[in-house]
């Protein structure tokens, strides 16, 4: 999950680097208006945490697709090899079945990162 604020002048996301769960946390860390600096135009103001709106992290997606296509290809690899060993075909099942495991991985990744993500946007903060 990355956190991101539009600039007041000129649009650009600046991101904050702070690592919060939900923006409770982030206003307890920070206080209920947080001052950035924008990497575009320099300008510095000052932003009411409510402004903040989180994405779901290009890294997460990355690391889970990483994750996926090795884990699918390392066991397809084993499967093949085991094959031409082992003639049980219920061996043979259970490591097809493993292969669904580096999906499911990736999955919950993928639907972890989603929450957090919305239960960041949903939440605001008291005015
Ligand atoms: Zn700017």
């Amino acid at each position: 999950m990355k956190l991101l604020v539009n600039c007041k002048d000129c649009q650009a996301g600046i991101k904050l680097k702070y690592p919060v769960l939900d923006r409770a946390e982030l206003a307890r860390t920070m206080g209920d208006t947080i001052r950035l600096s924008c990497p575009q135009c320099g300008s510095k103001r000052t932003y009411g945490v409510n402004g903040v709106v989180a994405r779901e992290s290009k890294s997460i997606s990355v690391l889970a697709l990483a994750l996926l296509l090795l884990g699918t290809g390392l066991i397809a690899y084993l499967l093949l090899s085991f094959l031409f060993v082992s003639s049980n075909p219920y061996f043979a099942l259970l490591v097809g079945g493993l292969i669904l495991v580096p999906s499911i991985v990736y999955v919950l990744l993928k639907k972890q990162e989603r929450e957090r993500v919305s239960r960041f946007n949903r939440y605001r903060v008291g005015v």
